[in-house]
């Protein structure tokens, strides 16, 4: 019998799965800018992303089932994709925000929102906390369908492990 991959085993994905799955920039394309990485590894009938990027970034070639392509030459990091995704699976990394730390933007649909400014717990992709964060930026709009798109600012050793995070309860 085939042997599971081991996202299917552990419940989250690797790094190195993502990786050979196209979804990851290359550190040259991560130095040039903000960036898209799309961390979709299952062959699911899905496919919002491929029109919600006006620079066609990422296809879907063939099936509906086929996992996205990225184009990360033509992806600008504008964030337009992230909340059309039902997977809350798209990301966009500026690894140059600044000298010490990189911004990492994300889905959330949790409430309460955070708000700009705000120390949070920034998590990785299995709920662990990684290191403290800083809102940087919210959008959260009627047009959004629910999801904001919020960005936090994180050491930049951990631009690829914070992906999600934890508001403080109020009080
Ligand atoms: S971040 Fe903007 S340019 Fe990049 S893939 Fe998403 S919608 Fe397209
Ligand atoms: S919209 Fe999200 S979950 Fe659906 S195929 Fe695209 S990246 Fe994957």
């Amino acid at each position: 019998m085939a042997r599971l991959p081991g996202y299917k085993r552990t419940g989250v994905v690797s790094v190195r799965e993502l990786r050979k799955s196209g979804g990851v920039p290359s550190p040259a394309r991560l130095r040039k800018g903000p960036v898209v990485l799309v961390e979709c590894v299952e062959k699911i009938p899905c496919n919002p992303c491929a029109y919600a990027c006006p620079r066609n970034a990422i296809t879907i070639d063939g099936e509906l089932t086929d996992l996205p392509k990225v184009d990360f030459d033509s992806c600008n990091g504008c964030r337009l994709c992230i909340a059309k995704c039902p997977g809350l699976a798209i990301f966009v990394v500026d690894h140059g925000f600044s000298r010490t730390h990189a911004a990492v933007t994300m889905p959330y649909e949790m409430l309460p929102r955070p708000v700009k400014g705000q120390r949070v717990a920034g998590l990785d992709r299995s709920g662990r906390r990684v290191c403290s964060a800083k809102v940087v930026r919210v959008l959260d709009t009627k047009a959004m369908d629910r999801c904001a798109v919020v960005t936090v600012a994180v050491p930049k050793k951990f631009w690829n492990r914070v992906r999600s995070i934890r508001v403080p309860k109020e009080g």
